[in-house]
């Protein structure tokens, strides 16, 4: 029934805007690191969803947590309390080594709530005068599509045609400790970084770029937020991936596996002094911290604190970087880049383009995703076999060798 496949495609495409180019897989059902079509083709998911499925699809523990808090209650909105949150709040904190936490739905969101409290603590105890707070960033930054956080985006499609932007922000080179310390004025805020920057192309900073940024913020009073939403909760082998270089910023930004893929559940987590500069009124969200976020996200934390997810990342992604190694070797990638069971590799101008491999990864059943020109993201969930993730390399393997001269 390949006419399945083409016929939920162009009913898409013409009724939705076109905002991605997504590949011409019409998934219908899911289990674990499986995808099913619409065909009853199978395919081995090496994306998890850009790291939000970290736990696989359908986690038993996940979906009965899930589906028990929905048979009491979803949605209570903040004008009252609800049984779960008072937990999720305490433990989310304490699986981050800190005091409060704000709860939102989307990344984005969380980011822009990291952006508000580091402007408001900017003026209410840092002391810096009214309207003149700066918050520095990174090239090669992806933190959400809002308004604001795409005002300093340096990628074009991201950005152009969106304007005017929100003032206040100064892009620095990624991993450039130097030009970080030239941008830190009197009014600094915060310094908003990915420890590992996803969307660019899994790119790792230098080793000791962290802890340089902790120190300098440390030193000159300035908030260091990581925005893990991608990064975090197991992906790069440890709960964040900001523990590889010891270092502990004073916010975390969680998103995406938060909620387990199975509801939208991001954070901002940070001190009581930091986030204690919010008064009832100042900032809110309809469904941030609903029963049903905070039932799945504490089963979330849970899974993790028992730290087998992280192990398992960690070996697995072991295995994973040995094989992309002896792809690099044997000339079938130009670049390998990542940390546990997360990496970005660009394949050789032989091979076609990142989309091009990505389709032909696709006809051999195995969903890797493209990110731009000749980059390719690989993130399976944290629960793949280790056959499962020999069987996909291979493929890879194949179609780059295939590819080349
Ligand atoms: N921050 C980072 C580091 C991300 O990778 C993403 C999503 N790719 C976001 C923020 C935004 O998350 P969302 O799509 O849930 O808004």
């Amino acid at each position: 029934r390949p006419d399945a496949t083409a016929s939920a495609i162009a009913a898409a495409e013409a009724h939705c805007a076109h905002t991605y180019h997504p590949l011409p897989l019409v998934v219908a059902s899911a289990e674990g690191a499986w995808l099913t079509d619409v065909e009853g083709r199978r395919y081995l998911d090496l994306l998890a969803g850009y790291s939000a499925l970290n736990f696989g699809h359908g986690n038993r523990r996940l979906v009965e947590a899930a589906t028990a808090q929905l048979g009491r209650v979803a949605l209570t909105s903040r004008a009252v309390h609800h049984d779960r949150f008072g937990a999720f709040c305490a433990q989310l904190a304490e699986l981050c080594g800190m005091e409060r936490v704000l709860p939102m739905n989307t990344g984005a969101e969380a980011v822009e709530t990291a952006v508000k409290t580091a402007r408001k603590w900017g003026y209410r105890v840092k002391g810096v005068p009214q309207g003149q707070a700066k918050i520095i960033v990174a090239g090669g930054n992806f933190h959400g599509r809002t308004t604001t956080l795409v005002g300093f985006s340096t990628d074009h499609a991201a950005r152009a045609d969106f304007g005017p932007y929100t003032p206040g922000f100064e892009i620095v080179p990624y991993g450039d400790a130097t030009a970080l310390e030239a941008a830190l004025s009197a009014n600094t805020v915060a310094v908003l970084l990915e420890p590992v920057q996803g969307e660019a192309g899994v790119r790792v900073p230098p080793e000791g770029y962290l802890p340089e940024v902790r120190r300098l913020t440390r030193e000159r009073g300035v908030l260091f937020i990581a925005d893990e939403v991608q990064s975090g909760l197991g992906r790069t082998g440890r709960t964040f991936a900001c523990e590889h270089e010891g270092v502990v910023p004073d916010v975390y930004v969680l998103g995406k596996a938060l909620g387990g893929g199975i509801v939208p559940v991001s954070a901002v987590v940070s001190s009581a002094e930091v986030l204690g500069v919010f008064r009832p009124g100042e900032h809110g969200s309809t469904f941030g911290g609903s029963p049903l976020a905070c039932a799945v996200a504490l089963e979330v934390i849970a899974m993790l604190r028992g730290g087998e997810y992280q192990w398992r990342a960690a070996d697995l992604g072991d295995r994973l970087h040995r094989e992309l190694g002896a792809l690099l070797e044997a000339g079938a990638l130009e670049a390998v880049r990542g940390r546990g069971l997360w990496a970005g590799v660009d394949v050789p101008p032989e091979a076609g383009t990142g989309r091009e491999v990505a389709e032909r990864m696709l006809d051999r059943g195995v969903l890797v995703k493209d990110t731009h020109g000749p980059t390719l993201r690989i993130a399976p969930p944290l629960v793949i076999s280790e056959e499962d993730l020999d069987w996909g390399l291979a493929r890879l393997r194949e179609v780059l060798l295939e590819a080349l001269p």
